[in-house]
């Protein structure tokens, strides 16, 4: 029988804004589809299992947790990370854990945190936070719709190098770093965001897709269709609320 595994990081202090939803719907879309699913919960110390994770997840944490968990993530995950990801597995990481896979993550009082550079991006925080609804339209992942919808709260400024591609540009919210109208990366099999909500439950088609690519190296070939009405009416409404919220001039953008 064909298992997906779901391995989450530090599920006991990297999980804020309803993130604990990502892991839901990873697990609750796998099984609707009639495949086995396993999720191994990875905190601190060493742990066992990282070599069959198919998805990776990474969620949001303040300052205080990202410092608790910063040296772990070095010492403990980062080798077995980058060999489960050089052998397919894929990687969903929310603010706190997005920024913890880049460069380093620097506090507003001036605290470093290293991180493992998985993905070539860095973050430094800045004076206030960016808190709100944010609306993404997304680039190159072929997803359907094109957009997502979630929520933010972050003080880190994340800016990408030339290896990590923006996820999408933001229509609503600061995104990245609420300069340059980027929001998240996508870099190999790894997708870093900014979005709580939880994210995935009204964004089913990036489940479908964290889920399909993963699924590949267990031979699936492409994932069947699920009834999402209710995701996606809920999604919906998310993008016509902002639509009304910004008046006339939005109301040009269809869909
Ligand atoms: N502590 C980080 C910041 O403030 C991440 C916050 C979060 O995960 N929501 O930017």
């Amino acid at each position: 029988m064909t298992r997906l595994t779901v391995g989450w990081l530090y599920p006991d202090l990297m999980n804020i804004y309803g993130d604990r939803g990502n892991i839901l719907t990873l697990l609750k879309r796998t099984k609707w589809r009639g495949y086995e699913t396993q999720l191994i919960e990875l905190p601190r110390g060493v742990t066992e299992g990282m070599d069959d994770v198919d998805v990776f997840f990474f969620g949001g944490g303040q300052d205080r947790e990202q410092s608790l968990v910063y040296e772990d993530l070095l010492e403990h995950k980062q080798p077995l990370i980058e060999r489960a990801v050089a052998s397919g597995s894929m990687i969903l990481a929310v603010c706190g854990g997005y920024q913890l896979l880049g460069h380093h993550y620097r506090t507003a009082d001036g605290h470093e945190f290293p991180g493992i550079g998985l993905i070539d991006v860095h973050t430094d925080a800045g004076p206030g936070r960016m808190i709100g609804d944010v609306v993404v339209d997304i680039e190159g992942l072929g997803l359907d719709p094109p957009n997502l919808v979630g929520f933010e709260n972050h003080s880190g400024r994340t800016f990408l190098g030339s290896k990590a591609a923006p996820l999408g540009r933001v229509r609503v919210g600061s995104g990245n770093n609420g300069e340059d109208g980027t929001e998240g990366c996508v870099q190999g099999a790894v997708i870093g965001t900014y979005l709580h909500g939880s994210l995935l439950p009204k964004n089913p088609q990036l489940a479908d897709h964290l889920i399909g690519r993963a699924l590949r190296r267990r031979g699936v070939e492409s994932l069947s269709a699920l009834d999402d009405a209710v995701e996606l009416d809920a999604h919906a409404r998310i993008l016509e609320r902002e639509r009304q919220r910004r008046g006339p001039a939005a109301r040009q953008r269809s869909r």
